[in-house]
């Protein structure tokens, strides 16, 4: 339970204390009541996130009066959002407090996810499935209640059966692929099961859902240690803590296949396909895949270090996994083209700099 607690007030910023649990701790919260009601206003639920985070800049530099809301705040920097609420998204009550308007555009990226090491161990599986569709639950009866039009939801590409991913060079990603639906991961149902909640609400209500499954979305302000942090974050975490003729270690052989995609173009294809008549589900995922052991060589190359890697046991998901962009390019007239190389540039800076400064 959080609540928000006023704690003095000026024309455009309020201070509040917020207080969770026996914890507070103290945020500003920017409201031009002006700007609130001359812009367009977009929520971004999920804003304390990575994709969040980002989109949130985004959607500032577009002009839009933003409101972000997250269980928590960013860790790696301060919200642009108008206006940030903590709050807990699987409290019905708060959702109903957060959404108190028709927003323009609503952003659904809150859910309780990770890396390999979160999801595929199976040890977070009750978790993930009540907590994520709590929230997506929530969120949806709320926005009906309150008109919202449009709304984005993001499920991922862990909602496809794993018998099309056994192949590591010719994984099928085609979204029409989807069903008979055989998901490797609780993680996977749940995205499943509420893609089909947001298509519902279209179907009965009327809103404007719009449905995208990403893949491996990357880029600089990510969890990149702890636990929770994805294979790009995490292979340049150990490249950048190992010495220049080092060793790495890496879950499985190394031979299976991903595509990653960097955040900035993932914003893109999520503002693109929310803007559009088209509902999805769509893939937003770059289609250049590379084996594992490929994506160390490339961080290692742009670190400048020679390095061995040492495979171990550990939680792997999909033998092979790519973006097929045909859909997206078809019905948006658009597909991701940056390379991986490009990205990795920006995202290794920042991680070595993580790394750097916790030494220090
Ligand atoms: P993230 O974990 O950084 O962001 C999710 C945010 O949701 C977090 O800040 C978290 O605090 C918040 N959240 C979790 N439980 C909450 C609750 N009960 N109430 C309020 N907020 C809560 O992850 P991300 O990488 O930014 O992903 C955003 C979305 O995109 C997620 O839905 C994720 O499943 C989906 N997705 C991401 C990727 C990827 O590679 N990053 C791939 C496929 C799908």
């Amino acid at each position: 339970m959080v609540r928000l607690v006023p704690e003095s007030t000026a024309p455009t910023t309020l201070s509040f204390v917020i207080v969770c649990g026996h914890r507070s701790i103290r945020t500003i919260i920017h409201t031009d009541s002006m700007d609130m009601n001359t812009k367009q206003s977009v929520l971004v639920l999920g804003a304390g996130g990575f994709i969040g985070g980002h989109l949130v800049k985004r959607l500032k530099r577009e002009g839009f009066w933003v409101r972000g809301v997250d269980i928590k705040l960013n860790p790696f920097a301060e919200s642009q959002a108008d206006d940030f609420v903590v709050q807990d998204l699987r409290d019905a009550d708060g959702v109903r407090r957060v959404i108190d308007r028709r927003f323009d555009e609503v952003y659904q990226l809150a859910a309780d996810m990770g890396g390999a090491g979160y999801i595929f161990t199976g040890e977070h599986d009750a978790d993930v499935m009540h907590n994520s569709a709590s929230i997506n639950l929530n969120v949806l009866d709320t926005c009906q209640k309150r008109g919202v039009k449009r709304i984005f939801y993001s499920s991922s590409a862990c909602m496809y059966p794993e018998h099309n991913q056994l192949d590591p060079d010719n994984p099928n990603c085609a979204e029409d692929s989807a069903y008979p639906a055989a998901p490797d991961s609780e993680y996977g149902w749940e995205k499943l099961f509420s893609e089909r909640l947001f298509l519902a609400y279209h179907r009965n209500y009327g809103i404007e859902s719009r449905v995208a499954r990403y893949h491996n979305i990357f880029g600089p302000e990510g969890t990149w240690t702890g636990g929770k942090e994805k294979a790009p974050a995490a292979i340049c975490r150990k490249v950048a803590e190992a010495s220049s003729r080092g060793e790495i270690e890496i879950w499985g052989d190394g031979l299976q296949t991903r595509s990653f995609l960097y955040v900035d173009e993932c914003l893109e294809g999520t503002t693109r396909l929310l803007r559009s008549s088209f509902t999805g589900p769509v893939n937003i995922g770059s289609d250049e895949m590379v084996t594992i052991n490929q994506l160390v060589e490339l961080v290692a190359d742009i670190a400048g270090k020679k390095l061995t890697i040492r495979h171990k046991d550990g939680p792997l998901g999909v033998r092979g996994r790519n973006s097929d962009n045909r859909l997206i390019k078809q019905r948006l007239g658009w597909a991701p083209t940056q390379s991986l190389r490009t990205g990795l540039e920006k995202t290794y800076a920042w991680i070595e700099q993580q790394v750097l400064r916790r030494a220090a």
